[in-house]
């Protein structure tokens, strides 16, 4: 499975106990599910089509809550299947340099510290770089995870220039022939428009020394905010630029089904998720192994 118990959960329960006989499928029980799918945040306009696609082939058929969930998860694996996308550092140019990018608490230092250990035990150079210069919380975790994994660290003093500390760790990973680069930055999106005006200079640095780079930008979003996570792509997709989505904390939460709208209104796809705060509790997504995972 993808490890998303809450929302398996809910949604498995639910299924059981509104299609407890088999019954022949009618609007009634067709209402309900649409509205379970809503429930588990998949949004009115998937959580309406899933339904209407659903309805097609079953209606007036006697169903059972085995056939639902397959059906179900059938309908929302294809509505997911375009949306899937492969995050491989290690096939990419050296060094290969990730921005992680997403407000506070949803789980980048997390993320890239999982990213970082799976990379090291593929034997590949790492740097890992606190860019988040405004959190001195932010700089000692990520040196944790830095140490935890055998990655190399690079910080400088609260308050200093994110953008210099991105252009020194970049000449550095190119000088000392580094694999991939990882650099985390700040999300406090209380000051927006000064957050993305930040995240704007250290690209625009970055691409003095490679101007391919960065050659992934992972938004990463927290999926237990629900439909915030939709603002949030909406935000960073139009004003940074997204070249691949990380979902985090699917396990902490009865809506994972946020997901489908994300991936839908996103133009970049879903690369990774997180199902856990442990050091191997990222996975490629897997859009049908999500679904079966979402129905229960
Ligand atoms: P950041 O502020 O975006 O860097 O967020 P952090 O990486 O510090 O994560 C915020 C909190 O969420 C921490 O307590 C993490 O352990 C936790 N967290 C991150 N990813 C996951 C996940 O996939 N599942 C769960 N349950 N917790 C997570």
């Amino acid at each position: 499975t993808q490890g998303l118990s809450r929302s398996s959960k809910q949604m498995g329960e639910q299924i059981t106990s509104a299609f407890t006989a088999k019954a022949p499928l009618d609007q009634a029980k067709l209402d309900e599910l649409e509205e379970m799918l809503i429930e588990a945040d998949l949004g009115p306009h998937s959580a309406a089509r899933i339904t209407e696609r659903f309805g097609r082939e079953k209606f007036g058929k006697a169903v059972d809550e085995q056939e639902i969930k397959e059906s179900l998860a059938e309908a929302i694996g294809d509505e997911l299947s375009s949306r899937q996308g492969r995050f491989d550092p290690l096939s990419g140019p050296r060094p290969y340099i990730v921005l992680f990018i997403g407000v506070n608490g949803s789980g980048k230092t997390t993320t890239l510290g999982k990213i970082a250990a799976d990379l090291r035990s593929k034997g590949a150079k790492v740097l890992i770089v606190a860019g988040d210069t405004f959190r001195a919380a932010a700089v000692e975790q990520l040196k944790v995870w830095a140490e935890r994994s055998g990655a190399d660290f690079m910080s400088r003093p609260t308050g200093s220039d994110a953008a210099g500390l991105a252009f020194d760790a970049i000449e550095r990973a190119q000088r000392e022939a580094y694999d991939v680069v990882l650099i985390d930055t700040a999300g406090r999106l209380q000051n927006k428009q000064g957050l993305m005006d930040e995240l704007l200079k250290v690209i625009r640095v970055i691409k003095k020394l490679d101007p391919e780079a960065p050659h992934e930008t992972l938004l990463v979003l927290d999926a237990t905010v629900g439909r915030n996570a939709l603002a949030q792509e909406n935000i960073f997709g139009n004003q940074i630029g997204v070249s691949g989505i990380v979902m985090t904390k699917l396990d902490g939460t009865a809506r994972g089904g946020v997901l489908v709208p994300v991936a839908q209104a996103s133009d970049s796809p879903i690369k990774l998720i997180g199902v856990g705060e442990g050091i191997d509790d990222l996975q490629p997504f897997d859009p049908r192994a999500f679904a079966r995972s979402l129905v229960g």
